[in-house]
């Protein structure tokens, strides 16, 4: 390893959460060095329209992300286009080592690492993301006003995202590969109550079927999951809720995870189990998960940071 830099917080992740971090942490003098990842901007650069965003009433996702670095290097952040391959948490300063070969030491970490929405793995799926497939009902929803949408999943996010739907769409389908659901009583309640949903059991997606140019979304192909029977669902608007898995893969066995992988934090501060470390966004959030939330645990890890080093150093 050639290239040893310490710093005194590393952020990892250039999402909401970690440019708001660095603003924070830059603006409290305690030089951030932050590493933007593979994805750098984060989720909202493979949207367009970012219509809940306080300030704009209409942004580009790709803009608004770059509008966030810009300020996080202006206040003094140290921006680093390279990807963490291995972090080490059992000694302070913590260490973590870059796909590009730098071996950072830190004396406190952010770690604001997202998550990242599971697909079906269907190449039309991939096809017609953004032009009609989407994950993401509160951010996607107003464009279906009037218009039938199909939300695939039995979980809590599957069903809150159908009942969420039923504000803009005149018809929702819920597609789930099982006779049951795994979403809280309450929330199946709410859903088989709605006149506006439908449930179809049994079924899984074979096809995302589309049109046009640019291209939309016209139904969906099913086939029963038991008979193998197939049949056309139509739609414009197909929500894939299937779960999210979060980038935690860095701190697994170092931090306690929960929820299926979300890093655990002390309810009310983005402190993990371990001292030192802290958790903003998607990769701690597995109820919210919206820009402006993952904006403010960012710059709440910063604030936690650097009370925490403060009081390291008296
Ligand atoms: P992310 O945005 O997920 O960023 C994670 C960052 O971590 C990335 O920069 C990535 O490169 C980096 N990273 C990951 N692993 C590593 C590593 N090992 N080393 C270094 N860096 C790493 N929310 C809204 O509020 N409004 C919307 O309209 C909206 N639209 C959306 C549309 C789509 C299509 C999607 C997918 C999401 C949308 N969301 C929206 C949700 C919003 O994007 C997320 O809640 C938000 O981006 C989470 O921010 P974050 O900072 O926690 O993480
Ligand atoms: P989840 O609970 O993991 O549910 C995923 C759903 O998608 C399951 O019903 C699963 O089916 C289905 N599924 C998975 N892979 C599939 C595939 N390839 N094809 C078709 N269907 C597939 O995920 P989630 O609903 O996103 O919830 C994640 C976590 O966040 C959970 O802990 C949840 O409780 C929590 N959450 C909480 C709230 C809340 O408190 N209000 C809201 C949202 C989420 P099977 O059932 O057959 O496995």
């Amino acid at each position: 390893m050639s290239d040893t830099r310490h710093c005194r917080i590393l952020i990892i992740g250039s999402g909401p959460a970690g440019y708001t971090a660095a603003v924070y942490a830059a603006r409290a003098m305690l030089a951030p060095v932050l590493v933007q990842g593979m994805e750098p901007g984060g989720q909202l650069t493979i949207t367009t329209d970012v219509e809940n965003w306080p300030g704009d009433i209409n942004v580009q996702g790709p803009e608004l992300m770059q509008r966030m670095e810009a300020h996080a290097r202006e206040v003094g952040t140290e921006i680093i286009t390279d990807h963490i391959a291995t972090l080490e948490l059992g000694t302070r300063p913590f260490t973590a080592v870059s796909d590009g070969g730098i071996r950072y030491s830190a004396d406190a970490l952010v770690l604001a690492t997202g998550a990242k929405a599971r697909w079906l793995g269907l190449e039309s799926e991939d096809r017609l993301k953004g032009f009609g497939v989407s994950a993401c009902a509160t951010c996607d929803g107003f464009f279906y006003r009037g218009q039938e949408v199909a939300v695939v999943g039995g979980g809590n996010t599957a069903v809150e995202e159908a009942l969420f739907l039923t504000n803009f769409a005149e018809k929702v389908t819920l597609v789930h590969r099982r006779d049951s659901l795994r979403a809280e009583k309450i929330l199946q309640e709410r859903l088989f109550r709605h006149p506006k949903i439908e449930v179809i059991w049994d079924h899984v997606v074979e096809e995302v079927l589309g049109a046009g140019t640019p291209p939309g979304v016209t139904g969906l192909r099913l086939k029963h999951a038991q008979t193998g029977a197939a049949r056309d669902l139509p739609c414009t608007g197909a929500f894939i809720a299937i779960g999210h898995a979060p980038a935690s893969e860095l701190v697994a066995g170092q931090l306690e995870l929960h929820n299926g992988g979300y890093v655990w934090v002390r309810p009310g501060t983005t402190e993990t189990s371990l001292p030192g470390v802290f958790a903003a966004g998607d990769i701690t959030d597995h109820v919210y998960r919206q820009a402006v939330t993952s904006a403010g645990m960012g710059c709440m890890a910063a604030l936690d940071a650097e009370r925490w080093l403060a009081e390291q150093a008296g």
